[in-house]
């Protein structure tokens, strides 16, 4: 999870008027040639047949409401006075027992109700206050669930106009990037899925198109987002080269172990040219690695695999982040409840160190010396295997 400011403030209109109900409206009318998205089809289904709507009134009455729950037809709907206080949802350990169904059948609406934009400077410049929270894949390494407690389905928020505006008046106010950096040589990068995962998002609303449409009349800016989904709806959204998408990848025994409910690492691999041509920028997240025996070998495979597979055009503008793996003492508890088997690769105390957070719980990191030798052997790997990855930082 990034730490940030907790800036909040209180939008006040998008000082250009290029974002507004007019992008929501566009939006809402995308349809493939056939009428038919792949969110209508069997393995969207899979991985999200909502069965029940926890809904704020506002969020319900809501333009964007509205329509998501139109398009859950069979969903109970159930109003609820605060997205983050449902006893039964958040907070709850019994439902660790109910962790996996509880992302697949149950959405929650609401408002937001802070828009601040804070400062990053690692993966992007800015976190953008972000259109949901929660996910309804299930990796073990997770960051979010230590927020929301222990059950973690989506929040979906529906105030988007006021999320947009906000962004027009800062992108707008910062005006041109004079230092190149790390992020980006030109444009302020803006991290729009802090909290989720924006391809799983779009199965439900059109909340990802409307940020990504937005950003593509934003010379200045760029829109980001790491993903572990392959969603081929989003190939019509014509981002023209605004918005990076970041497909995470590991060794794929370790994400068949780590990353459930997420796409096959291979398809992940696979979509980067489909995205490219689609006017997405594509780079990587080598992300989590996860240190085990024989992990350097695997992550080798991997990279000459990326290397065997990615045509000239993709290695040619793609650039990569290497995250090692944070983990945390009450996710590790969480997990033995319904995961163990992840847990005995995540949890290695004699090579990790513990910090307290700001929230109070305890993060676990690899220690300072295994974690820089191993962004060091990653480093040589990448040198090796693919040498055309630039690596943009490592954490
Ligand atoms: S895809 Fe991302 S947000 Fe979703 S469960 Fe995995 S790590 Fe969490």
């Amino acid at each position: 999870m990034r730490q940030g400011s907790g800036e909040s403030e209180e939008p006040e209109g998008d000082a250009e008027g290029l974002f507004s109900m007019g992008d929501l409206a566009a939006a809402a009318s995308t349809e493939g040639a056939d009428g038919r998205r792949f969110h209508d089809g069997p393995q969207a289904r899979r991985l999200l047949g909502v069965k029940e709507i926890h809904a704020e009134p506002a969020a319900a009455d809501s333009l964007r409401g509205r329509q998501i729950i139109a398009r859950f037809p069979e969903a109970r709907l159930i109003e609820t006075d605060s997205h983050w206080g449902i006893p039964h949802l958040h907070g709850n350990e019994g439902n660790v027992e109910r962790w996996v169904r509880v992302k697949r059948e149950t959405l929650v609406l609401g408002e937001r109700k802070s828009f601040g934009v804070r400062p990053n400077g690692r993966s992007a410049d800015w976190i953008a206050p972000g259109l949901s929270n929660g996910c309804a894949m299930a990796c073990a390494y997770c960051c979010v669930p230590r927020r929301k407690g222990f059950a973690n389905p989506i929040t979906v928020f529906t105030d988007v106009e006021r999320v947009l505006s906000s962004l027009g008046r800062h992108i707008a106010g910062l005006g041109r990037k004079e230092e190149p950096n790390q992020c980006d040589e030109q444009a302020w990068v803006y991290d729009i899925g802090e909290n989720g995962d924006c391809s799983v998002d779009d199965l439900i609303s059109d909340n990802t198109a409307d940020l990504i449409r937005a950003f593509r009349r934003r010379p200045t800016a760029k829109a980001s987002f790491a993903t572990k989904f392959v969603n081929p709806d989003l190939l019509r959204l014509d981002p023209q080269g605004r918005t990076r998408i970041r497909f995470s990848v590991m060794p794929p025994d370790d994400s068949r172990l780590l990353d459930i409910r997420t796409s096959p690492v291979p398809d992940r691999i696979a979509a980067a040219a489909d995205f490219l041509d689609a006017g997405y920028e594509v780079h990587f997240n080598l992300s989590p690695v996860v240190i085990r025996p024989g992990w350097e070998q695997a992550w080798g495979d991997l990279l000459r695999a990326m290397d065997d597979v990615l045509p000239q055009r993709v290695k040619g503008q793609a650039a990569a982040e290497i995250i090692l793996l944070t983990h945390n003492q009450d996710l590790h508890q969480v997990n033995l409840g319904w995961h163990p088997r992840a847990e005995s690769a995540l949890w290695r105390p004699e090579i990790q160190q513990s910090k307290r957070s700001e929230n109070g719980s305890w993060n676990v990191r690899y220690r300072n010396a295994t974690k820089a030798q191993a962004v060091d052997a990653l480093s040589h790997l990448i040198e090796e295997r693919a040498p055309w990855m630039r690596v943009r930082y490592a954490f």
